[in-house]
């Protein structure tokens, strides 16, 4: 069976066929600049030449229509026909508190998802534009949402109730949604898989290391708590978000600096994190060269990213019986051996003790702590474009 799966930004699509009895990636690509000037779309078939289509795309419809093209291109297409695509999965970010799970997208699911643009009104807009457009090209294909909350539905209601008048969760459901779900989904089934243990027994911590960055509490195979919340922007330091900072900070910025909430929310979201300490990137191969060469601010603000994982790390062990594992994942989680050691390092006391040799490896599966570790430490490329075709699959089948 082949699932499409695709992640539609207000302005790019990236998306993948996959072969999903195979688990293999039949081809990948990235549309970029919709609606904009110079737009083209990247196509690389699995084992040929990648192929740059450079053609106008005023609207994600347009963009879905190449891609289709592409995937099944008499030169470098990688099917016959559209018809070989058995269902598409879309990646949704926001799905409020009206998906626990993936969904079939019907026109009353479609409405309900459409309720939850004001959650996230700089995504959920564009995801839904590209359900819309794929709905009208193959109308006869199921179609399915995959919400990067849905996994963390599962946290109880002291961990997602926010300590401010009660009235506001139920007025406007402000309250701790988190978001990675299809990630810290994919790394914990990995995880039972690799340590051998149920999936409804395991507690771990998963650390999802990225540009954005979040930890997840996994309690019997479930979300128990996570560090983002209403939206991306809580929890650790970022590469340009700031993460936890005291809510005062806001107005009394504001009024220093006469900036209104936009403008607030702007520099916390887009001018903060290890790139507004450090005034030098959000890219961590950077700060880390610079840090090297004896850059301090670059230096301080790689402490504080650790600093902070270290804490929640810490909290979250508190919250469950006993913890299997620490799991590492994403850009930073996968590849970065110095941030790994340097996090693990001042663990050893709460039996999270790594192997300096193993943890000498880039974007592999493994374990990389000590054989007397009481508690493993993993290293699990994510894969979130498989998670969403398995549960495409699994909802179609
Ligand atoms: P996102 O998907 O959120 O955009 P990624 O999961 O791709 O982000 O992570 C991007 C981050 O991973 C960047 O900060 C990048 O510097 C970091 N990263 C990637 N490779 C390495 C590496 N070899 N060493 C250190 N950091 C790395």
């Amino acid at each position: 069976m082949k699932i499409l799966v695709i992640n539609c930004g207000s302005s790019s699509l990236k998306y993948q066929l996959i072969d999903i009895e195979k688990e293999d990636v039949l081809c990948k690509g990235l549309a970029e600049r919709i609606g904009i000037e110079g737009s083209r779309v990247v196509h690389e078939p699995t084992g040929m030449e990648k192929v740059t289509i450079e053609e106008a795309m005023p609207d994600h419809k347009k963009a879905i229509e190449i891609v289709l093209n592409s995937v099944a291109h008499p030169e470098y297409g990688v099917i016959k026909s559209m018809d070989e695509i058995a269902a598409v999965g879309h990646r949704v970010v926001h799905g409020g508190e009206v998906f626990n799970d993936s969904t079939l997208l019907t026109d009353e699911v479609m409405d309900k998802a459409r309720e939850c643009i004001d959650l996230a009104p700089l995504h959920n807009p564009a995801n839904i534009m590209g359900i819309e457009a794929c709905k009208e090209l193959m109308p006869d294909t199921p179609m399915v949402g995959v919400f990067d909350t849905a996994f963390h539905q599962t946290m109880p209601a002291v961990n997602y109730i926010y300590a401010i008048p009660y009235e506001y969760y139920e007025k406007y459901a402000i309250r701790r949604y988190g978001f990675h779900g299809t990630s810290h989904k994919y790394v914990t089934e990995r995880a039972a898989d690799i340590l051998g243990i149920d999936l409804d027994k395991i507690n771990l911590i998963t650390c999802h290391l990225g540009n954005g960055s979040s930890i997840t509490c996994i309690e019997g195979g479930k979300s128990r708590n996570t560090t983002m919340g209403l939206t991306p922007l809580e929890g650790l330091v970022m590469g340009t978000r700031c993460g936890d900072i005291d809510p005062a900070i806001i107005p009394f910025i504001g009024r220093k600096e006469n900036l209104d909430y936009d403008g607030v929310d702007n520099m916390m979201n887009k001018e903060s994190g290890v790139y507004g300490v450090s005034g030098i990137s959000s890219d961590f191969r950077d700060l880390e060269d610079a840090a090297k060469e004896g850059n301090e601010r670059a230096k301080l603000s790689l402490d504080m990213f650790e600093s902070k994982v270290k804490k929640y790390i810490g909290a979250y062990m508190t919250e469950i019986d006993h913890t299997d594992a620490i799991v590492f994942t994403a850009g930073i989680g996968e590849n970065s051996i110095s941030m790994r050691e340097s996090i693990c390092k001042s663990l050893e006391h709460m039996g999270i003790k790594i192997d300096p040799e193993k943890n000498n490896v880039r974007g592999k599966e493994c374990i990389v702590s000590a054989d007397d570790s009481p508690i493993k430490i993993l290293v699990i490329p994510t894969n979130e474009e498989l998670m969403i075709a398995k549960d495409t699959m699994n909802l179609v089948k």
